[in-house]
């Protein structure tokens, strides 16, 4: 009955400081953002505690959403047990589900394919086993995937050789253009051509420009493959219209939830056809889950009513406008940029032409280290060039987090300065340790200073409160 501060205060306090870096730091990783209190409320409710495996009751799908929330179900006794569930006890989960699906169709659906036309999962666990689930629907061990590399921005679930997808499937790879370092598509034909793969796969983690849906379909098309967006990225631009959408055009969609769509952790499936929606729930459950977390489907439900606002439209918009004006102002400081540029809320800094005076190029890694403890977070990441994901020369950014928190384009030109100002300060240099060579770092002591006090402006002027509603975002 404790409350946790009671039972286990070590861990208490692990969630209080935590909760104090994420207000303290400038969070620019792409793939996070601050989920809604409403959301994290239904993350925490009793909805954890049960076992449902299995579907809603087919008759509740498809409704539109006042008549789930009428469903005879929710009162008990006009109770209907749902033939696709193995656990009694489920009667308002069903409700959660349907809703949760109907909300997604609602929000995903376009002119040309309403909601009455998509077909959504809503039950995997994250973005890894959506896509895994969309290759046992369809897939035998052996069959050929083509997707982006994972060194130009694919993920590991695109057919890494040290993923499932990589070691059970014959996975080849497109690769960007080495001039333009963008996209080009009749490379992409020609190889589809070459391996005829069953799936090809777009939608990336790095690569920062929203895919050409209808080229790839086209390009599906004339090798008979099945196209898989996996836009878990960009599902918050998509929803709220900030970017082209491939629903209606790829075959089957997946995204994480839990990205810009600012959701709780898990993952959607979405399609246009029945047939396939039918292999994409058996895939799931049992193919490739047992119970689903219902209290995540739950919280789905409540981020996906909040992506139907128009605040949650102004912020995905605002997301792209500071990720244009954070792009632009470390071009115009002498930083190179990947892949040309970005249309997404996410893009790439080049670290290795900061070379120190032995020569060594200053790596994404070290870049990282350095602008976190300033209190700039992002990550290290591949750009095209490197050779291995272990030696990656660039760093990723993204502008979700510090959008949610109110900042707009001008203080995305000071995160650039501060950016840039500690990239320049900094002088690697290599050593040898045992474990071979190393990289170390000098960083010029009077510009870090002043870059950190900058960022601590930022933060608090960004607010140290994360509250929901704050900045007129729910
Ligand atoms: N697909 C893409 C394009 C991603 O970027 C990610 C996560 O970063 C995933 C799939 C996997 O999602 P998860 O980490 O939730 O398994």
């Amino acid at each position: 009955r404790g409350k946790l501060v009671d039972v286990d205060p070590d861990l208490n306090e692990l969630i209080d400081i935590e909760a104090e870096r994420q207000v303290r730091k400038l969070i620019l990783i792409p793939s996070e953002s601050t989920a809604p209190q409403a959301v994290r409320e239904a993350l925490g409710s009793v909805f954890q505690n049960l076992y449902a495996e299995g579907y809603p009751d087919e008759s509740m799908l498809g409704l539109p959403e006042e008549e789930i929330l009428n469903y005879p179900q929710r009162l008990a006794e006009y109770r209907r047990y749902s033939d696709a569930r193995y656990y009694k006890g489920v009667e308002y989960v069903d409700i959660v589900e349907a809703l949760a699906r109907r909300r997604c169709a609602e929000l995903f659906a376009t002119p040309a394919t309403p909601a009455e036309k998509i077909f959504v999962n809503v039950q995997p666990l994250s973005g890894a086993p959506a896509n895994n689930a969309v290759y046992t629907a369809f897939l035998n061990p052996g069959d050929t995937i083509m997707g982006m590399n994972l060194l130009h921005g694919g993920h590991l679930t695109h057919g890494s050789s040290v993923n499932r997808s990589g070691k059970w499937f014959n996975a080849v790879h497109y690769t960007v253009d080495p001039q333009t370092e963008q996209i080009d598509y009749d490379a992409v034909l020609q190889l589809a051509q070459e391996h005829k793969p069953k799936i090809i796969i777009a939608g990336y983690s790095s690569y920062p420009w929203v895919p050409d849906w209808k080229k790839f379909r086209e390009i599906a098309d004339a090798v008979g493959a099945i196209l898989l967006a996996d836009v878990s990225h960009i599902a918050g631009l998509i929803a709220a219209q900030v970017v082209p959408s491939p629903v209606g055009i790829a075959h089957v969609v997946t995204f994480t939830t839990h990205k810009t769509l600012c959701g709780p952790r898990g993952a959607c499936i979405l399609t246009t056809d029945s047939a396939t929606a039918k292999k994409i729930d058996r895939a799931v459950f049992p193919g490739e889950q047992g119970g689903p977390h219902v209290h995540a489907i739950a919280a789905l439900a409540v981020a996906l009513k909040i992506a139907q606002t128009d605040s949650f439209r102004q912020l995905q918009s605002q997301i792209v406008k500071n990720c244009q004006a954070l792009t632009q102002r470390l071009r115009e400081r002498g930083l190179r940029i990947p892949f040309g540029g970005s249309d997404t809320h996410l893009g790439n800094i080049d670290c290795k032409s900061i070379v120190g005076e032995d020569g060594t190029p200053l790596s994404g890694d070290m870049a990282a280290r350095i602008l976190d403890i300033a209190g700039i977070v992002l990550n290290r990441n591949t750009i095209p060039g490197d050779t291995s994901a272990l030696r990656a020369s660039g760093i990723r950014f993204g502008t979700p987090w510090m959008t949610q928190r109110g900042l707009k384009e001008a203080d995305m030109v000071e995160v650039a300065d501060i950016i840039a100002d500690i990239l320049f300060a900094t002088k690697p240099y290599s050593i040898e340790t045992r474990q071979g060579m190393a990289q170390r770092a000098k960083v010029d002591f009077e510009v870090f200073e002043n870059a950190r006090l900058r960022v601590r402006a930022l933060a608090e002027k960004a607010g140290t409160d994360l509250t929901p509603g704050k900045h007129g975002y729910p």
